[in-house]
């Protein structure tokens, strides 16, 4: 067996990470943890430590770690039928069963799944489907989509464009042109601090009119956001937020793209993030919950009116020419059955609730009077803690002093993995859906200690 020096060096001399800075790793400057094992919430490294995952990966192990049920699923699939492709009308039992029960548990209006592999994937394919939906209609210059700043829809060309981070855009040459951004719906950061929350919404929805108005209605195609800003900074949405920015899109005609591969399959307590904010999307985006990871796959769910319009320009146009060799890859759609049933078995979405909202309202009680902790907010089994320099003021630490990144450097010192989200000094928690009110006792224990370690 390798020896741990010997693997880490072979990992600097190889291995591209990323999101990683190349030059730090490479010169053994940077992070580096080379993972072997998990079990529930946690996992294990070569190192010997044993680290409660309070992000679950991405927020992708709903179910947590080492679930021998998906597991033996996986390697009966594998067994039986590793691979075949979906195209021209071919599926396996696995795949069509995972489309009906992916259907049976979207919004009602939803009529079809196409699968992909993950989210970045699914988001390119809601565009495409957007851009033939209109040319279909006739209606050729209706192709801008609008994202907002702060949003997270992947990192390839058209969904790094559609993510509104900076840095996923710098020396990239993006966003692409037909990508526009509005105003992030983030209370916490507006700029008139007397705003209500439902003045804010009002305001949001206004600025995406002006926007609209500007560009003009006819050239607009979507608009695309996650029910619940997530990398962006973990930013649930101000009251009344949704049903403003719905009312905009109805009246010119703009589709709505709802991205859910963070909420999907119960995040928020709820089976989809839609459900719980009432929305009414064209398409809905699904990756990371839907396998809870045990193997990549991702969908765009297409609504009825789109629907409708495929099938027409199918019929004009023949096939669609849109497919990846691992559409629907039955070793991915094997893990998503299982996982589905998992999910219901254990009563997860019930739990990510329950235990999301006392993780909630525990670091609330802990952290919220903090001198240096200008937020504590979260939905479900989401919940993010802000550092700032005032309270008062709402003034914000320089990005040098890495703040963010010092605090979850204390927490990953007593045993709990916790993420500095990109923009701004912002904790971000994001645990299995199968937490315990325990394990969520010893997230904020930690979290407290950590804050007090670096900012007193
Ligand atoms: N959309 C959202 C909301 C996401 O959070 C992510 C990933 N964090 C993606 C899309 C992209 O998914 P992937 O990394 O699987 O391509």
């Amino acid at each position: 067996m390798l020896t741990n020096d010997e693997l880490a060096k072979w990992d600097r001399e190889n291995f591209m990470h990323p999101s990683t800075h190349l030059g730090q790793f490479a010169r053994g400057e940077a992070a580096q943890r080379i993972v072997t094992g998990g079990e529930g919430v946690h996992i294990t490294d070569r190192d010997g430590n044993r680290l409660l995952d309070g992000f679950a990966g991405l927020y992708c192990v709903n179910v947590g770690y080492g679930r021998t049920e998906i597991a033996e699923a996986i390697a009966a699939q594998a067994h039986e039928l590793a691979y075949y492709h979906a195209y021209a009308g071919h599926g396996s039992e696995t795949s069509i069963t995972l489309a009906k029960m992916v259907m049976d548990r979207a919004p009602d209006h939803m009529a079809r799944v196409y699968f992909g592999l993950g989210g970045s994937d699914a988001n390119e394919t809601n565009i495409k489907l957007i851009w033939y939906y209109n040319n279909i209609r006739g209606l050729p210059q209706k192709k801008k989509i609008i994202s907002r700043w702060r949003g997270y829809h992947g990192s390839g060309l058209m969904t790094g464009s559609l993510t509104g981070l900076e840095l996923f855009h710098k020396k990239f040459d993006l966003p692409l042109a037909q990508v526009i951004h509005t105003e992030a719906p983030y209370y916490f950061r507006r700029k008139d601090a007397g705003m209500s929350e439902a003045d804010f919404s009002a305001h949001c929805a206004e600025e995406l009119e002006k926007l609209i108005a500007a560009e003009g209605a006819d050239t607009i195609a979507a608009f695309i956001g996650e029910p619940v800003l997530g990398t962006g900074g973990i930013v649930p949405p101000p009251a009344g937020y949704w049903e403003a920015i719905q009312k905009v899109l109805d009246r010119h005609d703009i589709l709505l793209v709802a991205d859910e591969v963070v909420t999907g399959f119960g995040r928020l307590g709820t089976m989809f993030g839609s459900d719980h904010y009432g929305l009414k999307p064209d398409l809905i985006t699904i990756a990371k919950g839907l396998t809870s990871a045990y193997a990549p796959l991702s969908g765009s769910i297409v609504g009825q009116r789109m629907w409708d319009v495929l099938m027409q320009g199918t019929d004009e146009f023949g096939v669609l020419g849109h497919g990846w060799t691992y559409s629907a890859h039955p070793i991915g759609a094997a893990a998503g059955v299982a996982n589905l049933e998992l999910i219901d078995k254990l009563g997860l979405v019930e739990n990510a609730g329950k235990v999301g909202g006392y993780l909630n309202t525990r670091m609330q009680a802990a952290l919220g009077a903090h001198p240096n902790v200008g937020d504590v907010r979260g939905e479900g089994m989401l919940c993010a803690v802000e550092l700032v320099q005032d309270r008062e003021a709402r003034t914000f630490f320089d990005p040098s002093q890495a703040i963010g990144g010092k605090i979850v450097a204390a927490m990953l010192k007593r045993g709990v993995i916790a993420r500095a989200m990109p923009q701004g000094d912002i904790i971000g928690l994001a645990p299995p859906l199968c937490l315990t009110e325990a394990e969520a006792d010893t997230i904020v224990g930690v979290t407290t200690e950590a804050v007090k370690e670096v900012l007193g």
